[in-house]
């Protein structure tokens, strides 16, 4: 379990991982013990994402913190005045200037926890999340459970192979697949099997 430093140094954390492997869950317990901490708090997350809720990031069991839905990465700049620790959810889908902007906020003191797919249904990286883990001073990868074997899951493995890089509000769509059962699954797929 991540253990937060206590300086006021910025830095920057990412919580990685496949589709239900509870990366907004940590996010927002970490963002819930900064609040015990009388920190000011907030969490962006990209316009896009309305899955469920355009103003709250929600999780999977209704825990949820309020959020600031923005178009582009430099708009957090603008909405950042006095908070503390900044929260960043579904980063993967955010464009490719959110590095540099999460650089910047850390220089500035501030504390940045970033939580994003590390992987798309294809299994490779995902956006700008290969290089906001290697910026990041702590990296914490999150793992679902694999809904063919039981045992630990990576992937986000989707049934069908028609349309983009990104679906949303299609959930029922993927499930968690470790990579044995990953690689099968996409083998069927490439010999015209539905799994
Ligand atoms: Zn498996």
């Amino acid at each position: 379990m991540f253990i937060e430093p206590k300086n006021n140094r910025g830095w920057i954390e990412v919580v990685c991982g496949s589709m239900f492997s509870g990366k907004t869950e940590e996010l927002i317990r970490r963002v819930k013990r900064a609040k015990i901490a009388n920190l000011k708090v907030r969490i962006f997350k990209p316009k896009m994402e309305t899955r469920y809720d355009k103003v709250k990031v929600v999780s999977h069991d209704d825990n949820y913190v309020d959020s600031f839905p923005v178009d582009h990465s430099g708009e957090i700049l603008r909405w950042i005045d006095d908070v503390e620790v900044i929260g960043i959810d579904e980063a993967q889908f955010f464009d490719e200037e959110l590095p540099a902007v999460c650089h910047q906020l850390a220089n500035m003191g501030k504390r940045v926890v970033i939580a994003g797919l590390d992987m798309d249904y294809m299994a490779q990286p995902f956006g700008v999340m290969p290089n906001l883990m290697a910026m990041a001073e702590y990296v914490t990868k999150v793992h679902a459970i694999c809904m063919q074997c039981g045992d630990v899951a990576q992937y986000s493995y989707r049934f069908t192979k028609s349309g983009g890089q990104v679906q949303l509000g299609e959930k029922d769509q993927y499930e968690p697949r470790c990579r044995s059962c990953y690689i099968k699954g996409m083998a069927s797929q490439q010999a015209g099997k539905r799994r």
